[in-house]
This record gives structure tokens, sequence and C-alpha cells, in this order.
């Protein structure tokens, strides 16, 4: 199971400079479409061989004066209910404020394991300032600076120290894993409610333990799946519930937690950057996808133009990722909810495929060769063989050709594109490399 960091902390104390420097150890994903840009907020850090999510809670916050404080502060406890641990970021120039005082409090109460960090401190003479912090009452403050990451390989070890290696809980690797995400009043809770009854004593409910179980495993309708953190979507906290900070963190969870993602989206509402969002987690963590449109019940006009609109707003705006099923369905009236279960798993099963070398390379070469990669600056790229690698988490082709380095972009999507058109992959992301041969 994987663990969530968050850090938090007032505007400028250096949040976002911490966070760049912390998910640097690995790869970012840059994506330039439109409402991404939140992607900032959340991304992962390796460090000793040892994977945890980072979210800087600063990407979150309504910039706007009188409920700004409110705000972050509302951040902070969602943060305590829904990380592993909390960094709380202080500034060594500015010292310790009123604001700090009230989050210490917060934390203090909190039995996660915080750890209070003071920025800035640029040079060893300046780690004396950092001392004043100790008055909040959070331990010892470690010192860094997130501009020049002096201090930060310390603080990493300290942190995994502190951080308990989630219960690794055993369940069926043959049995899928359903996560359902998506904004608040999507109708999520509606949808578990319909999947498995109104039966209260499926999920036992007692605070502060619906974290140590994250999987509820079920048999319905003639299907065997897990659903990820069902407890914590039933568990709804009056005070945070509406924020889109909660609704992120929850998702996190979830989607890391899952292999297939079932996104709900609110026909009333159509697809917003919350959505989008989401999406983008999953996107992020290489799951798969099923969409359903809930609230179908609400539409009036059903007919099938309505429909293909939809499909085609839906699909646009999360291209290129486009080979996904959409589900018109309703939690309510438990319309296409048979149908939203049968295609999770069909979903699931595509993620599992692994197609043979002799047939790939019988169906991809002759593709190839009517549509070859262009030749650049006079050199013919010639493409050899394919084959599936075996064991990974999503299903994974790789292309062997003498000059990988001049196929293009575009070539590559060709080449996922044909996988998909002659084996059924709908809902799942794969890869494709091109490697020297
Ligand atoms: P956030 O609002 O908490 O996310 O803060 P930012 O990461 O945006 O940083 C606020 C300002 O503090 C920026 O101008 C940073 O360059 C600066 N800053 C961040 N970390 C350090 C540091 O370790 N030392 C110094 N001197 N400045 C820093
Ligand atoms: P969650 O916040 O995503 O868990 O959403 P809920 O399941 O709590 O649903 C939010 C609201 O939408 C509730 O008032 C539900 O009764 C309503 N709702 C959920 N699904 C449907 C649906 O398919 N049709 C209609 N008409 N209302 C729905």
């Amino acid at each position: 199971m994987a663990n969530l960091v968050a850090i938090v902390g007032r505007p400028n104390v250096g949040k976002s400079t911490l966070f760049n420097r912390l998910t640097q150890t690995r790869h970012a994903i840059v994506s330039d479409t439109a409402g991404t840009t939140r992607d900032r907020q959340y991304g992962k850090c390796q460090w000793n061989g040892r994977e945890f999510s980072v979210v800087d809670t600063g990407g979150w916050v309504v910039k706007s004066d009188d409920i700004f404080e409110d705000a972050i502060r509302k951040q902070v406890l969602v943060a305590t209910e829904e990380a592993d641990l909390v960094l709380f970021l202080v500034d060594t120039e500015t010292g310790v404020t009123d604001w700090d005082e009230d989050v210490a409090m917060i934390l203090r109460r909190t039995k996660l394991p915080v750890l209070l960090v003071a920025n800035k401190v640029d040079n060893s003479g300046e780690s004396y300032q950092a001392a004043e912090f100790y008055k909040l009452g959070l331990g010892d403050p470690v010192c860094i600076s997130a501009a020049t990451g002096g201090g930060t390989g310390d603080l990493l070890d300290l942190l995994l120290e502190r951080l308990k290696d989630a219960p690794d809980e055993t369940v069926d690797q043959d049995i899928p894993r359903f996560a359902v995400v998506g904004r608040p009043n999507a109708g999520k809770s509606s949808i578990i409610n319909a999947f498995i009854g109104e039966d209260r004593n499926i999920v036992t409910e007692i605070a502060g333990t619906t974290r140590d179980s994250i999987y509820t495993r079920y048999n319905k309708f003639g299907f065997d799946f897990y659903l990820v953190d069902t407890a914590g979507i039933r568990r709804k906290n009056k005070v945070t519930e509406d924020l889109e900070f909660y609704s992120v963190m929850r998702s996190i969870r979830s989607i890391e937690n899952s292999d297939v993602c079932i996104l709900m989206l609110d026909a009333t509402r159509g697809i917003e950057a919350q959505d989008m969002n989401i999406f983008q987690l999953i996107q992020r963590n290489n799951k798969s996808l099923v969409v359903v449109v809930n609230k179908w019940d609400l539409v009036e006009d059903k007919n099938q133009k309505v429909i293909d609109t939809f499909e085609n707003a839906i699909r646009k705006r999360m291209a290129p990722f486009v080979d996904f099923p959409i589900i018109f369905a309703s939690a309510l009236t438990k319309q296409r909810i048979f149908k939203v279960l049968e295609t999770a798993k069909e979903v699931y099963q595509n993620r599992k495929r692994h197609i043979g070398t002799t047939k790939l390379n019988e169906v991809m070469l002759p593709i190839i060769e009517a549509t070859p990669p262009q030749s650049v600056k006079g050199k013919y790229i010639k493409i050899k063989y394919c084959s599936q690698l075996p064991n990974t988490q999503i299903p994974s082709f790789v292309f062997y050709a003498n000059l990988p380095q001049y196929v293009k972009e575009q070539y590559r999507r060709f080449l996922e594109n044909k996988i998909r058109e002659n084996w059924n992959l709908h809902g799942c992301p794969i890869n494709v490399f091109v490697r020297q041969k």
C-alpha cells in the first residue's frame, strides 16, 4: 500500500519549492493540456529504495482573502485525516506567526507523525534562528533549505524512519480492485450502495480504523471484486466534505490502491476542472478507466445525438487517451449498474492481457511494412520485430528498430492505435517503447 505525505504551511514558506525538490527524484510526467497545472501538486518521491506520494496542500487553496486562513486550516485538518505523515513547514526568515501556532495546535492533537521543518536555513549560521520553533511543541525543527537542497537528505531519512510501512494487506491478486472516484456529489456513495446494497454491516465504521483496511471484498451479481476505500467514501466529514482538497486526498488513496477506476461524472454538470484533476490522477498512476455518466435519470432528452455529444465531449477532454468505456447510468434507479460492474471486470481482464510474440509480429509487421516510419535525413528506419514485455503493471510493447531515436511520437501513437485496433485493450493505458535491436 502506498504512503501519502502532505506538506502544510502558510503561503510563501516554501512548500512548492520543497515539493519540487522531493518529486524531482522521479521523472514527472509533464502535460500541457489545459487544466493540468495542479498536477504539480501531486507527485512521487523515491528515496533509499522506497517510494511515497507527496501532496502540496498549497495548490488547492481558494485565493480569496476572507476565507483564506480558514481554508488553509481546514486543509490541515484534512491532511491529518487523510495523510500518513505531515510535513509542517515554517519560515525561518519570518519566525513563528499566530497562524503557525494555530496550526501547531491542530497538529499536536493528531496521532499522525508530524515533522516540523524550518525552511530557508540557507547556511549553517542561520540554524540558531530556527530554535524558536521549538516552542510550537512539535519537537526539534529539522532545518532545511528547500531552495538549495541543504538538509533535505536528512529530512528524507527522518521521514522514512517515521513513516510506518503501511500494512501490506493480503489481497487475492486474481481479483480486481475497483475504486469509485469522482468529485463530491457525483454519486460515489450511491453507486456503491447500488453495488452492494444498503447493508450497513458490510463496512465496519469505527472511527480511526478506516485506514487500516482499505479493501473490502464483495461477491455480488456473480462478480468477485474488491472495492477500495468504501469506508472512507461512506464516512463523510461535514466540515471538509465539500473541499476539493478533501476529494483529491481521498482520490489519491483510492486510485493508488486500485486496478480499475470507476470515474463518476454528474450528467447534470458535464465535465469540469475537478473531474479533470481526478482523471489526471488516474492517468499519472497508470490505472484502467471506466467512465460513468451518473444521474442519467435526470436528463430528459436521452436520444442518441445527446449521447454522442456527451461521449465526444468527454473523449475530447481526455485525449489523447480515448479508448475507454463510457456508461450512462443512474445510481438512484440502478439503471445499468450491472453493466458498470461487468465493464469494470472486462477492463481489468484487458489490463492483464498478454499477446503472444508470434501473433503480435504476424499482425504488426505487415502494418509497419505498409506504413513505415518516415526516414530521417535520408536514413531508412527499420522496425524488425516486436514483443510484449512480461510482468509489467500495464501492457507494455517494445518495437526493436535500427534507429529508435528517429522514431517520432506520432509514429509511436500510430503503433499504439494499431495495437488497440487489433486487440481489446479498452480502458487500459499501454506503453509503447521503441528500442535499439
Ligand atoms: P509556498 O507558497 O509555500 O508554496 O512557497 P514557495 O515555494 O512558492 O516559496 C515562496 C518564496 O520563498 C519563493 O520566492 C521561494 O524562492 C522562496 N524560498 C523557498 N525556499 C527557500 C529557501 O530555502 N531559502 C530561501 N532563501 N528562499 C526560499
Ligand atoms: P458522493 O458525494 O459522490 O458520494 O455522492 P452521493 O452518492 O452522496 O450523491 C450525492 C447526491 O446525488 C445525493 O443527494 C444522491 O441522492 C444524488 N444522486 C446520486 N446518484 C444519483 C442518480 O443517479 N440520480 C439522481 N437523480 N440523483 C443521484
